[in-house]
């Protein structure tokens, strides 16, 4: 018996269950067929898709709040790329762009960026700030926080 779990869509949001041991296999969104794992950082620059992700997601989410003009973030970006396809579909790996979204870069008191929040059942288990250009090395500091 595998458990199912709820998995928010990149392309249109809607909540898909999907049993844990299918999530490697490349599921699709039942709404609108797309795959519901890229290996891409989504972007949630509307607080309503954040949220929908963040609270409803039954796997972690990862969060790259990021700005164009900021060289860092520009530096980080190839990493974090790189760093979503390795940690799909363990995790759901999202950016978080602060100059539209001002409003979420405010809730979560972003200060510098580019800062990494995790969030696990809804809920900030860690945040880290500053570029890290290691893919590696993010994938490790996203493992070492995940429950259980
Ligand atoms: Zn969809």
């Amino acid at each position: 018996m595998s458990e199912a779990l709820h998995i928010v869509c990149p392309h249109c949001h809607t909540t898909n269950r999907v049993k844990s041991d299918q999530l490697s296999s490349a599921p699709d969104c039942g709404q609108c067929h797309q795959p519901l794992f890229t290996g891409h950082p989504v972007a949630l620059d509307d607080a309503a898709a954040f949220d929908k992700h963040v609270l409803r997601s039954q796997i972690p989410v990862l969060v790259d709040f990021w700005a164009p003009w900021c060289g860092p973030c520009r530096m980080m970006a190839p990493a974090y790329e790189q760093a979503a396809a390795e940690l799909e579909p363990r995790v759901r790996v999202a950016k978080v762009n602060t100059e539209v979204a001002q409003a979420l870069g405010a809730r979560y008191n972003i200060r510098s960026i580019p800062t990494l929040a995790l969030f696990v059942a809804g809920k900030e288990v860690a945040r880290q700030t500053g570029a890290m250009t290691d893919p590696a090395q993010i994938a490790r500091w996203v493992s070492a926080r995940l429950p259980g």
